[in-house]
């Protein structure tokens, strides 16, 4: 088994210095050995999954959180759901309050949506003011509180963005359930997510707009997947 190349002969320098200026501790353990470079590894892995301003994972790590969410989904027949999110008219807030002002208020959001799902749960900061949820094992009655739970929980949210000056934001959301015993792909379930969150914007904003039936939306792509020899080739 190759040993790991001593840190002297190692470009580590960039890697340490990331981490100190992201306020995480170095590695513990002798500089060297597996145990550290495993440190060392572990805590960039963990620092490449997080969103910067909010702490939250990535767009990266809830792509990887979505394909194996799927996989799951097509070994077990468990329901899933996946909630799209984004900020109501989030740019008047930019240029009412000013760039700083929004940036707290992307974390205050991202702060209510932690307060509202399970530990499995995963959010995700994927774009500007745009978050996603996968929510494993969730069915369609908790699928619509957990999702409502969050638009209100935003709605009465006050946001202190400066002296004296509060900001309230409603957001909109979409969701859409992951067809079961099908294998699905990151890009169809995000986009069935995404059409329901346009519905949502559609109708006035503030408002939740979940896919109404896991069974009967199945895409012809997504039938035409279930068919083909490749997902039942890996359980042989
Ligand atoms: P809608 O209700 O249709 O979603 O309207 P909106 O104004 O929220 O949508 P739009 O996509 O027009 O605006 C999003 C804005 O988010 C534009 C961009 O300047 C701002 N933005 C993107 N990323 C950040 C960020 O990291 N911080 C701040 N403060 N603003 C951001
Ligand atoms: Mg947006
Ligand atoms: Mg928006």
């Amino acid at each position: 088994m190759d040993r790991l190349h001593p840190p002297s002969d190692l470009q580590l320098d960039v890697a340490l210095q990331l981490l100190r200026q992201a306020g995480v501790a170095e590695p513990k353990g002798v500089p060297g050995t597996n145990d550290w470079m495993q440190g060392l590894v572990d805590a960039l892995v963990d620092l490449s999954s997080r969103d910067a301003l909010t702490g939250l994972a990535n767009r990266r790590s809830f792509e990887v959180a979505l394909a194996r969410e799927i996989d799951r989904v097509a070994r077990s027949g468990e329901p899933a759901l996946l909630l799209v999110l984004d900020i109501d008219h989030f740019k008047r807030v930019n240029d009412t309050w000013g760039h700083g002002a929004g940036d707290s208020v992307i974390k205050a959001v991202a702060g209510a949506l932690l307060e509202c799902v399970r530990p499995m749960d995963l959010v995700a900061r994927t774009g500007g003011e745009e978050f996603a949820i996968v929510l494993p094992n969730c069915g369609p009655a908790f699928g619509e509180t957990v999702a409502e739970r969050m638009r209100r929980r935003v709605e009465s949210m006050p946001i202190v963005v400066g002296p004296k000056q509060r900001v309230e934001v409603t957001v909109s959301v979409g969701g859409a359930f992951a067809p079961q015993w099908v294998r699905s792909t990151n890009h169809l379930w995000i986009e069935r997510a995404d059409q329901q969150l346009y519905l949502a914007k559609g109708q006035g904003r503030n408002r939740v707009c979940l896919e109404p039936s896991a069974v009967s939306i199945v895409s012809s792509e997504e039938k035409r997947m279930l068919f083909e020899t490749s997902q039942f080739m890996d359980l042989e």
